[in-house]
């Protein structure tokens, strides 16, 4: 396969050739949502970012398996290892199940994930299904002599774990600073180290998300799942892991740290993350009120926005931006890449006219510069995507034809239909194929498109039968058509349909 593709490892700090383990076979796993709050820009970032990942790499041909986990129990409050269960706590003051509260938010951050047009993964297993495999590595840690048990939890010992390998290599982070630092243990008398993370924890009596385990009722620390369930679907080792960079430390750390105590190797050769969100240059919070969550963006329903935005415009808007810089949202901003996606959009619409032979007649090329535009364009936007998915660049280069698709329009310029064809191809593929941009309201048009053609279908089938004088086929199929509430038609010119609603 000729790929080129390069990708920021966060690993080794410096842009990589990417070398798939088994080629043209990826394993893929991003960290998804902890599903305990509806879906907000701080979800849809990186959604969007590994959703060009996994779309360009299907593109490259190479057979991804994309793995993209729920957590719904043992992330608590604090992100750390005390306090109550992120998911526990809302199904508590909603007076719900914890299972229903899981089930509430996933179903609405899928629904809002379609409207982003975001591809699902192939597969999305949540962490409290997979409690065996985590107490089985919690077993495989105890083993290697890396976790220790506390009072019916077990802890992963950071200090030992670092004598013999390296723990900070992801973050950076001088553990050496940190172990004599963090000697004093505030209510986690438990621990023999405050830097040390929980493998397994021992559920409170009033903790109601609680599992057997061979040390205590209790749940898996939080780092645990993702470890466990990339072994289970990609194996021992595998070629990407992303996530927001928010998860660098400790969660990112802390998989390294368990899959290397359990197998003695890394399991990932390149870890992507994506750089996080501001609201008018400032963190997005709850406390902060600039907390604006996705579907309050598509209604416009919130103090901040004077208008509503299309799930489209929120998508162009973060791929206006480079995976690793940030993204800072303001209304004006997010105008402004309305105009944009609208002007691009119309010009794939114009290129899809003109692409049809009946529908327009071009002329060939007058104009070499336009020539050498069109002609250069593909590989331009193969060089963008190839150096770290250089999505603004790539969209820099689109926008850039869009003044002669235009003047080819309105008839001030003339270009061959070979490259109109070549134009077309290049919206197609990168515009609405990787890039992943649609009209937004396709759907509908889809599914018109589609019965158009099944009825032309269906009509050729009876002209047939008629031709045939198979009288008996061609009303069976008039009548069946009937009981779907669509009426044929025959004229002299032939057979028309309509649908009676
Ligand atoms: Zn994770």
């Amino acid at each position: 396969m000729e790929n080129q593709l390069s990708i920021y490892n966060t690993l080794s700090r410096k842009k990589e050739l990417f070398e798939p383990i088994h080629s043209p076979r990826v394993g893929l796993y991003v960290c998804g949502p902890t599903v305990y709050g509806d879906p907000h820009l701080g979800h849809a970032r990186p959604a969007i970012t590994f959703d060009i990942l996994f779309r360009y790499l299907t593109h490259l041909e190479y057979k991804v398996r994309y793995v993209r986990n729920i957590t719904d129990v043992g992330h608590l409050v604090n992100d750390a290892d005390s306090g109550e269960d992120k998911i526990a706590k809302k199904a508590r003051l909603e007076d719900l199940e914890p299972m229903e509260v899981v089930q509430y938010y996933l179903n609405r951050y899928h629904k809002a994930m379609d409207a982003l047009n975001v591809l699902p993964p192939g597969i999305e297993p949540h962490a409290s299904g997979h409690i065996i495999e985590q107490i089985q590595l919690v077993k495989d840690i105890l083993d290697k002599g890396y976790a220790y048990e506390s009072e019916g939890s077990v802890y992963f010992d950071v200090e030992k774990y670092n004598g013999k390998y390296h723990y900070g290599l992801l973050s950076g982070r001088n553990i050496e600073d940190m172990l004599n630092t963090t000697r004093e243990l505030e209510g986690q008398e438990e621990k023999r180290n405050a830097i040390d993370f929980a493998l397994w924890k021992k559920a409170a009596p009033e903790h109601i998300m609680r599992w057997p385990s061979p040390w205590s009722d209790g749940f898996p620390g939080w780092h645990l799942e993702c470890t466990a369930m990339s072994k289970k679907y990609l194996g021992e080792e595998f070629d990407i892991h992303g996530g927001g960079m928010d998860l660098i430390f400790p969660h990112h750390e802390c998989e390294i740290a368990q899959s290397v105590a359990s197998t003695g190797k890394p399991a990932v050769k390149y870890w992507m993350h994506n750089n996080m969100i501001t609201v008018n240059g400032q963190k997005m919070g709850k406390s902060l009120g600039n907390f604006i969550n996705l579907e309050e963006f598509f209604t416009g329903n919130h103090r901040l926005l004077t208008q509503a935005y299309s799930a489209m415009t929120i998508r162009f808007f973060i791929l206006q931006a480079h995976y690793r810089s940030t993204v800072d949202f303001s209304n004006e901003a997010l105008q402004a890449s309305e105009k944009g996606l609208s002007r691009l959009m119309d010009a794939y619409d114009k290129l899809k006219k003109m692409h049809d032979p009946d529908n327009r007649q071009i002329g060939p090329s007058e104009n070499s510069t336009v020539t050498e535009k069109i002609k250069g364009l593909r590989d331009k936007c193969y060089a963008v995507m190839n150096d770290d998915l250089n999505t603004p660049k790539l969209i820099a280069n689109l926008s850039e034809v869009v003044s002669v698709i235009n003047s080819v329009w309105d008839e001030k310029e003339r270009i061959s239909g070979e490259e109109s064809g070549e134009l077309y191809d290049t919206f197609k593929i990168f515009l609405i194929d990787i890039l992943g941009l649609k009209e937004e309201d396709q759907s509908t048009k889809e599914n018109d498109d589609t019965l158009n053609n099944v009825m032309d279908f269906l009509l050729k089938m009876r002209q047939k039968a008629k031709e045939d004088k198979d009288w008996d086929k061609a009303d069976w199929i008039r009548k069946q058509l009937a009981e779907y509430g669509i009426e044929i038609k025959d004229t002299k010119d032939g057979s028309n349909w309509k649908l009676n609603k």
